[in-house]
């Protein structure tokens, strides 16, 4: 099959594009034509390595995708050749006690796909049978990989760990990234008023068309926690979704006393320093969480396939160019997803 790969870790100049074998499914696996992978920042953290990072090359990137399932493994019951499915990457065992739990996220041997398993940059991968959601025909395979990893990750975030609720107040730190175009979009559904800081007035119009209430450009207010601390009524607000992980500092500010700081990543950096003071005298709660359980997997995609929510694609470029796309997502500089479209569309 063609997939682009790499063989050791470092920039853009390790991916190349070939001929890998392709992989046959096992017991209750399922063998995925693929149609579309979108991309993530995994994908390029992945391609640098970190230390300790082990795997087996060449590795394929890519934790998104959809496609037709071109065969099944034995024991495959819910799936059949021929149906369109979108991939869930979350890779939880289904054996462990957390598994076992409806916690799969929490899994004991948990994988992501593509990180460190084969993923999806490729004409076909291997996931199993738990791991397709049958897709209906009002959605097209592009929509349904650019969203498939970003709206469980924000769903898990705001609505099961976060217990986003209707009338309160939420703000988005950024506005234009895979998640927090998700976020802007299931906030206003659950009710909630939308604050949203940008980088640049283009990034802010994207939030706005999404139905973000209130934006702040960066750029014209480096001190944006002082701006949402006065639209509020110098109250704050109830909930800051913050991915960037060094505005931590500025987050502590613009939230309310108990409020709850919602973190999925850290774009901004791994390590930063914060201030405790805020934590115990603002009563904040800092709450973590990374992609989604099945069941919330299924219910925020059943919204996107009712187009009660949908990915926001930014480019699109054939799997050959995929070099390209990753610069670009280096870039920082898209609005919404990258998608590789693979095989003759
Ligand atoms: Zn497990």
């Amino acid at each position: 099959m063609k997939a682009v790969f790499f063989q050791q870790h470092g920039g853009l100049e390790v991916l190349q594009y070939g001929e890998l074998s392709t992989p046959t499914p096992s017991m209750g696996e399922v063998l995925v034509r693929l149609r579309a992978a979108a991309l993530n920042r995994v994908d390029l953290w992945v391609r640098n390595g970190w230390s300790g990072l082990k795997l087996s090359l060449p590795h394929i990137p890519g934790a998104d995708g959809a496609g037709v399932i071109e065969m099944v493994g034995e024991g495959v019951t819910t799936v059949s050749e021929g149906m369109a499915v979108v991939i869930n990457p979350n890779l939880g065992c289904g054996r462990c006690p957390e598994c076992l739990a409806g916690q799969d996220n929490r899994c004991r041997n948990w994988h992501l796909l593509g990180e460190t398993k084969s993923g999806t940059y490729a004409e076909y991968v291997v996931v199993p049978e738990r791991n397709v959601l049958p897709l209906p025909e009002s959605i097209s395979m592009t929509e349904a990989a650019a969203a498939a990893l970003v709206f469980q990750t924000a769903w898990h975030s705001l609505i099961t760990r976060g217990q986003l609720k209707a009338g309160e107040s939420v703000l988005i730190v950024g506005a234009s990234g895979g998640v927090n175009t998700a976020s802007i979009q299931i906030a206003k559904l659950a009710g909630a008023t939308v604050f949203v800081v940008g980088s640049s007035p283009e990034k802010l119009e994207l939030a706005k068309s999404l139905g973000a209430d209130y934006l702040i450009d960066r750029s014209q207010e480096e001190n944006w926690s002082k701006v949402v601390y006065q639209l509020t009524d110098r109250q704050g607000v109830d909930v800051v979704v913050d991915n960037v992980g060094t505005t931590f500092p500025m987050s502590f500010r613009a939230a309310k006393k108990g409020g709850r700081i919602l973190t999925v990543g850290n774009t901004g950096g791994a390590i930063f320093e914060i201030d405790n003071r805020f934590v115990f005298g603002k009563h904040l709660s800092i709450i973590g969480s990374t992609m989604s359980n099945q069941q919330d997997f299924r219910q925020v995609m059943k919204l996107v396939f009712e187009g009660k929510l949908r990915a926001v694609v930014d480019r699109v470029y054939p799997l050959r160019e995929a070099k390209l796309a990753q610069e670009w997502l280096e870039s920082g500089r898209q609005n919404g997803k990258i998608v590789l479209e693979i095989g003759d569309l």
